[in-house]
């Protein structure tokens, strides 16, 4: 697997639909299937990406979307697969996206990779469907704006975590060194931003939070890929 170079920037953004802002930033650019097609993401093949199949944009060809995303998942880059989830507020039915999401869970099994998860409204369809799963699904709950207990809750059962901009104080300082990441989404903002504010509240410098999630993110590779 193709992950950051040591030459690289130090600040990882674990998901964001955009390049790098700052010279400092090492995107893990996402790509949205199919509204973005395979072409896009294969353009940058080479620098980490993930793809996926989000429930708010669920393609009438789902079978297709699909082996897309099987090919993507084969590139040496390609470092985590979605994301996929549940979403109360998206048109789809509870159950297209329950089916959608075991395909990606099971396509992320399938070739060592971790799954970014997009929640609303939906953990206790997203616990459920969770168990299904053998030991080796690693999901990372992205944009994780949740309260102390719900982190809690996720982290008992496996889950990572992956905080943005906006995310409760105390669900980011209990969440373990070792299970957490950091992202913009769709905020214009640099990653490096957003690690000086963890890294205060965390108690820690932005320069030891940032090797850290560097690290998560080659020891996800390195469990996974076995
Ligand atoms: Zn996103």
């Amino acid at each position: 697997m193709i992950l950051f170079p040591d030459s690289m920037p130090v600040f990882l953004n674990f998901h964001a639909h955009r390049a790098a802002v700052s010279p400092a930033e090492a995107v893990v650019r996402n790509f949205v299937l199919p509204q973005q097609g395979p072409g896009e993401a294969e353009k940058v093949a080479g620098s980490p990406f993930s793809a996926g199949i989000h429930p708010w944009y669920i393609p009438a060809r789902t079978d297709e979307a699909l082996a897309d995303l099987d090919r993507l998942a084969s590139c040496p880059s390609c470092v985590a697969i979605g994301e996929a989830g549940l979403d109360k507020l998206a048109s789809a039915s509870m159950d297209v996206q329950c089916g959608l999401f075991r395909r990606q869970a099971l396509l992320a099994v399938a070739h060592g990779l971790p799954l970014v998860v997009h929640c609303v409204r939906a953990w206790g369809e997203l616990l459920a469907l969770r168990r299904e799963f053998p030991q080796e699904l690693v999901c990372v709950v992205h944009g994780f704006r949740g309260k102390p207990e719900l982190a809690r809750s996720l982290l008992d059962k496996g889950f990572w975590l992956s905080f943005g901009f906006r995310f409760h104080p105390q669900s980011l300082t209990l969440c373990p060194p070792d299970r957490l990441f950091l992202e913009t989404d769709e905020d214009p903002r640099p990653v490096d931003e957003l690690y000086r504010t963890a890294a205060a509240l965390r108690g820690c410098s932005p320069e030891d939070l940032a090797t850290q999630c560097r690290e998560n993110l080659a020891n996800l590779a390195r469990k996974l890929k076995k």
